[in-house]
Order: C-alpha cells, then sequence, then structure tokens
C-alpha cells in the first residue's frame, strides 16, 4: 500500500487527511502551526511530524494542500526538496497557479520526483464525505499510481492536461463561483426590496434557467439562514479570481467578467476582512442597498 504524507491541515486539508487515514494508507501529517498536526494526529490516531522534510521522508505520495502554489514553493525551498524520495509524487491539492506549478515540477524532475497538481471542488462537506471533484494536471501514467488515493476523497477524478491544466480547471470554475454568488446576491436584494421574498424567488430561480450552486446550496443554507459559517475563505476566492484572469490575461482572451469577478472579491475582501467566508461577499451588496436578503 502507498504511503502518504499530509502538508497543510486547514479547513479541506483536515478531512480530506482524515479520508486517507480511514481508506488505510499510512500516514504521517506535517503542518506550519505544529499544534494543529499534533491535536489532529492525535484525535486521528496518525504519526505526525514536525517538518515538512521529516513527513516526507518515507513517503510514496507527498500531498500539500496549502493557501497558494508560492506557499507550496516555499516549503519545497524550504527543507521538503531535500527530503523527497526518488520517485515519489507530489499531489498538490492546493488550487494553485498554473506557472508557479510548472515551475515547482521542474525542480522536482530534477529529483526524480513526479508533480500532479489536483486541485479539488466540493467544500468542507464533500471532503467529509469522499466526494469531492478532482482536476488533474500531469502525466496520465502518473497520475493512475496515485489514483487509489485520490479515490480516498475523490468521487469525481479528471485528468484534465499536462501539468497546470487542474490549476486552470479549477481558476476557472471559481471565477464562475464568485460570478454567480454576486448575481444572485444582487437579485435577491433587488427582489426583497421590491416586496418579493428570497423564499419564493429562489422556488422559482431553482426550477429555472438561472439556477445554480449558489442559488440552489449556497443561499438558501448559508444567506436564508444568516448562518455564514466560514469553510472556505472569501481571501482564497479572491486568489482563484485573480488566477482566472491572470489566465485569460496569458492567453489573450477579453474577459471582462472574470476581471469583474476578480475585482469584486479583492473589493469585498478589502472590505470584510481576511476571515470572512467567501458566501459574506453577500454582505456588500446588501450594505450598499441598504437592505438584507429576506
Ligand atoms: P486554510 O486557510 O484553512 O488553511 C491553509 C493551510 O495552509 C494551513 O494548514 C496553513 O498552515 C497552511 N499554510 C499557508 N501558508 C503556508 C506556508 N507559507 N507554509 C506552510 N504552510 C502554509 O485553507 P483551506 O484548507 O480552506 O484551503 C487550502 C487550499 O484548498 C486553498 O488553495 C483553497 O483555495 C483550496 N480549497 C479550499 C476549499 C474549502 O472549502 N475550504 C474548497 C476547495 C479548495 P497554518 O495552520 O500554519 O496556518
Amino acid at each position: 500500500m502507498l504511503s502518504v504524507a499530509f502538508l497543510g491541515l486547514g479547513a479541506i486539508g483536515r478531512p480530506i487527511a482524515k479520508r486517507i487515514s480511514t481508506a488505510g494508507f499510512p500516514l504521517t501529517v506535517w503542518n506550519r502551526t505544529t499544534d494543529r498536526a499534533a491535536a489532529f494526529a492525535r484525535d486521528i490516531g496518525v504519526r505526525h511530524a514536525t517538518s515538512a522534510s521529516a513527513a516526507a521522508k518515507d513517503a510514496d505520495v507527498v500531498i500539500t494542500c496549502l493557501s497558494t502554489s508560492l506557499d507550496v514553493e516555499q516549503v519545497l525551498d524550504g527543507d521538503l526538496l531535500a527530503g523527497l524520495k526518488r520517485g515519489a509524487t507530489l499531489l498538490d491539492c492546493t488550487s494553485g497557479d498554473p506557472a508557479t506549478s510548472r515551475r515547482i515540477a521542474g525542480k522536482l524532475a530534477s529529483k526524480n520526483v513526479v508533480f500532479i497538481d489536483a486541485p479539488v471542488s466540493g467544500g468542507v462537506r464533500g471532503a467529509d464525505e469522499g466526494t469531492l471533484t478532482v482536476m488533474c494536471g500531469g502525466d496520465a501514467r502518473d497520475l493512475a499510481r496515485v489514483r487509489p488515493v485520490i479515490e480516498a476523497f475523490g468521487k469525481k477524478i479528471v485528468h484534465c492536461g499536462p501539468v497546470g491544466s487542474g490549476d486552470a480547471v479549477k481558476a476557472m470554475n471559481q471565477a464562475l463561483l464568485a460570478l454567480t454568488i454576486w448575481g444572485t446576491g444582487e437579485a435577491l436584494v433587488a427582489l426583497s426590496k421590491l416586496g418579493v421574498s428570497a423564499n419564493v424567488a429562489l422556488e422559482v430561480i431553482n426550477a429555472s434557467s438561472g439556477r445554480s450552486n449558489a442559488s440552489m446550496n449556497l443561499f438558501p443554507e448559508r444567506v436564508l439562514t444568516r448562518a455564514f459559517p466560514r469553510t472556505f475563505k472569501l481571501a482564497l476566492l479572491d486568489k482563484d479570481a485573480r488566477i482566472a484572469a491572470q489566465i485569460a490575461r496569458d492567453e489573450r482572451v477579453p474577459a471582462p467578467l472574470t476581471q469583474l469577478a476578480a475585482d469584486l472579491c479583492t473589493l469585498a475582501r478589502t472590505e470584510l476582512g481576511e476571515e470572512a467566508d467567501h458566501v459574506e461577499a453577500v454582505k456588500v451588496i446588501e450594505k450598499w442597498a441598504r437592505a438584507e436578503v429576506r
């Protein structure tokens, strides 16, 4: 059985790592804030290491799930690269950027280590349930070798193309997420002011052509309830939408909506702070309109 090191026990990293352990893969975890790794290791009954290289030393598959690709590169240039086993695979579940992923893959190739970008979608609940969508960039044969580990947390696993293409698909998906949250927010605030309740509006929209994951799940569960649980930071959605806008620019594709998604995320992040959840962006629309979604 492939041995696994998991680096980055944040909101989505923890449930992914838990599923890998539950599936029976020998697991060692590491986290920058060591106390988090120690607490997780105690709860789940796995080993934890105090450095990234110590965690990775004997691992066939090293999984990273950090905030950005630059964070992954920083850990790699720290002590991780020196600690990786020849022939190992670095599977990066960070929602990263293609250019940095390609640079990381180059550094790893010199040590005979394979890189696959493998960002995920489906949120913390999807990770808990093992139903994430995993979009992968890299060599198809390399992916086949580590697929059993991905199957511990992913239900739909798609090979998107060479290194960086998983990151690219994820970034574009996130720009669409930002746009549907913002658009649905504008629609429901305006309808609330007009006197149509959000429940009624969503009953119609969710049986009509304007529906989306935002209208079907995020608004009913998080906005109408005013629960706004903090599961995925707005700061991370901002990072994702900026990657999407950069890809469009690099490819010389006029993409005003993608750029707008990025700018709206940055604006909301500035307004609401680094800890706000992505769905809380709706609060900015409500503030401008001096009205709540009701
Ligand atoms: P969190 O902010 O909850 O956790 C971030 C993790 O990265 C922490 O373990 C943090 O360590 C670590 N980290 C950040 N910077 C560094 C660094 N320079 N060196 C070492 N470790 C670092 O983020 P999430 O878990 O929510 O997200 C992780 C990735 O997954 C992101 O790319 C995000 O976009 C993506 N994602 C998240 C989803 C979600 O629902 N939350 C859904 C899909 C994708 P420390 O504990 O020390 O701060």
